[in-house]
């Protein structure tokens, strides 16, 4: 999916998100774990003020085990609840539905003391797009295939989709805009699939994840590809990956484009490893 984002489009985006928000008791923050600082939206605390949240670290089945301890710990630091999940695998729809029930202690507690018990938990999913809030809704729900909401902000909403432990899901989830100043964070964000190779063409952005990886994770990108990266120029090693791979055109040149694609495509299926790109501490 592709939008285009306007100021004033943003604007109404959080308006929108902020009436939905009233209807709510609690707030599923989508993020990356692969890139959870690039994969936040810049303005998240403002959108959702004092409402209880909770973030939500998808796809950390592609990150690596050290990055999602490490960010659940810098979470907890802050005061805010978070986990780890795999909404294709519906892995940790347990601990998130025991964190929704104590982030929403408080007013289950006012409910209680006016004689209403068991009132459902309401929550409401928010993130950038592809973090996974339609897979997280079909996951929670138990349906599949439908693709939710597929614009910006809330469209269509009012519908409560049920799920298990007493908790009901706002049908649409609200989409918001991700960072777009930072080039590292652009970078990421294109890495990962989340902005469709929009900021560079293909084979540039394949390089610097190229880069990146020999960089940061030379043993990993050793294993797979089986390359030299010792006095070797990024450019080299991508040769090297597409001559091993059969990545070759007419008159034994590289296809640069299907090594790109097979480098960018391995990555973002965790066929390269279980990858986070950022850290707490940076
Ligand atoms: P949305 O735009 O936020 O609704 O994102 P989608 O739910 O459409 O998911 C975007 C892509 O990420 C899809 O290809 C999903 O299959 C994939 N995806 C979503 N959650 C996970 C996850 O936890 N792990 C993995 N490996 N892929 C996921």
């Amino acid at each position: 999916m592709n939008i285009n984002w306007y100021p004033g489009h943003m604007k109404k985006t959080k308006e929108s998100i902020q009436k939905s928000l009233t209807m709510v008791d609690v707030v599923f923050e989508l993020i990356d774990a692969r890139i959870p600082f690039s994969s936040q939206n810049p303005i998240i605390d403002s959108i959702v003020g004092e409402k209880p949240r909770i973030i939500i670290l998808n796809k950390a089945d592609l990150a690596s085990n050290n990055g999602n301890k490490l960010w659940q710990e810098y979470f907890l630091n802050k005061g805010i609840k978070s986990l780890t999940m795999d909404a294709l695998e519906g892995k940790g729809i347990d601990k998130l539905q025991q964190l929704s029930y104590e982030a929403t202690e408080k007013r289950r507690l006012a409910y209680e003391k006016r004689g209403v018990i068991n009132r459902p938990t309401r929550a409401m999913i928010l993130g950038i797009p592809n973090v996974g809030k339609s897979t997280l809704i079909n996951s929670l729900s138990g349906r599949k295939g439908a693709k939710t909401g597929n614009r910006p902000g809330v469209t269509k909403s009012n519908q409560w989709i049920k799920t298990k432990a007493n908790l009901e899901l706002l049908d649409t989830p609200g989409i918001l805009w991700p960072k777009f100043e930072d080039k590292e964070v652009a970078l990421n964000l294109a890495f990962t699939g989340a902005i469709k190779d929009e900021i560079l063409d293909t084979e540039t952005l394949a390089l610097k994840l190229v880069e990146r990886l020999a960089k940061y994770f030379p043993n990993l990108l050793n294993n797979r590809y089986n390359v030299e990266l010792e006095g070797k120029s990024y450019l080299e090693v991508m040769e090297n990956i597409g001559r091993k791979r059969g990545c070759i055109i007419k008159g034994g040149e590289i296809d640069y484009t299907k090594v790109s694609s097979i480098l960018l495509d391995e990555f973002r299926k965790g066929i390269i490893g279980k990858i986070t790109l950022e850290f707490p501490e940076e």
